[in-house]
């Protein structure tokens, strides 16, 4: 679990905005949701049989005796909210939630136990059309991050009837070399068999690459969904290139399936995953309803930004306030505070620390402002004040406090 600190925030809020906004632009809405739920949620939302159900979630027993677990992802989250305040049932919602998700998994670069997801799903909405809208949403906010291209990668799964199908030749196949299959997959095997498919084991995906394909196996309707939503894709110019050993294992999940991935962060190369959800509101309790979303896995996109060259924010100060004497201390703070009425958007620190100009006017500097404003005894009898640029060689002014709000406006970009 990490410290997020000061010098590595603007980044993560840059990040926040330019989503925000994109997600604001195509009519998406934020909701909250409690990092805790009942445990039995994650276990009908996730499915027994995942690994993060089986070991990577945070589960205890509150004072009430209460199963509990801190979220390990939003979707299970959001469904229940929608159910609980009848969001869901024949209404479209196209909704997004941001936060910290909890996984106790092996800590590396890239993955934590505490990490940061920014989810967006749509509900009621069953056309290839929302599916594209979701992918070319994320294309706008990488571009608009400066994130070096992703790759898209895109598989239908068909219906939970043709899957099941493909899953008993799928099976089949398998079993036949089962000898050389990871100790994983042939645990999955049994349970949760499509799974096996995107094993990361050399030796797995040898005899993968030779398995039967989902592709083949879809029904009539998931063909023609699938062929929509890619002339929607090309439409947009959005590239994508078709993954058919992408899937997820549980049965709820419906036809399309996607990830953005990078080669630039290693082994832990996905940032963004998604898919269609159909029958997931139903298996929470709820009237079946169209699910599609993805969730955004934020450490990995502020990583792809940092080794971008995209140019930080600037967080520094515009105007870094100097007062020396008693007079001016009073004066001084409500300078600042009249200047902050007058112009909101300025960002000025108030010397707090005392001490002589020089040393004030080295902090200043350090601060990175562009402006020192100086004020001792004489200035603030007069009220008056010296308007000094620290960034290049221009000469202090003095002036009185009247003129320093229009001669600040220009600095404040
Ligand atoms: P992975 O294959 O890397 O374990 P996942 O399939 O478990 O990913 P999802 O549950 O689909 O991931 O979550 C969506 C995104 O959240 C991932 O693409 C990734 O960017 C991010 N993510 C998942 N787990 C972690 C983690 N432990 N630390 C940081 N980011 C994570
Ligand atoms: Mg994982």
């Amino acid at each position: 679990m990490n410290d997020i600190l000061p010098d590595a925030t603007p980044r993560w809020q840059q990040l926040e905005a330019v989503t925000r906004a994109i997600l604001a632009a195509y009519g998406y809405r934020e909701i909250r949701t409690p990092v805790l739920e009942r445990t039995e949620l994650f276990a009908r939302a996730i499915g027994e049989v995942t690994d993060i159900v089986e070991k990577e979630m945070y589960t205890f027993d509150d004072r009430n005796g209460d199963n509990l677990t801190l979220r390990p992802e939003a979707t299970a989250g959001m469904v229940r909210a929608g159910l609980t305040h009848g969001l869901l049932y024949n209404q479209v919602q196209r909704l997004w939630c941001a936060g910290p998700m909890f996984r106790h998994e092996r800590p590396q670069k890239g993955r934590y136990r505490q990490f940061h997801q920014i989810d967006v799903e749509a509900y009621g909405l069953p056309g290839p059309d929302i599916d594209a809208e979701l992918i070319v949403m994320g294309a706008r906010i990488w571009k608009r991050l400066g994130i070096q291209p992703l790759e898209l990668q895109i598989n239908s799964l068909g219906t939970p009837e043709a899957r099941a199908a493909y899953r008993t030749k799928l099976v089949d196949y398998l079993r036949r070399h089962e000898q050389k299959l990871d100790e994983d997959s042939q645990r999955r095997l049994g349970r949760n068999p499509l799974r096996v498919l995107d094993s990361k084991d050399p030796g797995t995906r040898e005899i993968v690459a030779q398995a039967p394909n989902l592709l083949d196996h879809l029904d009539q309707a998931s063909r023609a969904h699938f062929a929509a939503l890619r002339a929607l894709l090309a439409d947009a110019g959005v590239a994508y290139v078709v993954n058919p050993r992408l899937v997820r294992g549980l049965d709820y999940y419906s036809r399309t399936v996607f990830e953005w991935v990078t080669t630039r962060l290693g082994a832990q190369d996905a940032v963004c995953s998604g898919g269609r959800y159909d029958g997931l509101v139903a298996q929470l309790g709820g009237r079946p309803a169209s699910a599609i979303g993805f969730a955004m896995g934020v450490e990995r996109l502020v990583a792809l930004m940092e080794e971008g060259e995209v140019p930080m924010p600037d967080a520094a100060p515009h105007a870094y306030l100097v007062r020396v004497g008693e007079r001016a201390e009073r004066a001084g703070f409500q300078l600042a505070e009249k200047l902050r009425d007058a112009l909101p958007q300025l960002r000025l620190v108030m010397d707090c620390s005392g001490g002589s100009f020089s040393s004030q006017l080295k902090r200043a500097d350090k601060s990175g402002a562009r402006i020192a404003l100086v004020l001792g005894e004489n200035e603030a009898q007069a009220e008056q004040v010296g308007f000094k640029p620290l960034r290049n060689n221009a000469e202090q002014v003095t002036l009185p406090w009247d003129a320093v709000v229009p001669r600040l406006a220009p600095w404040l970009e």
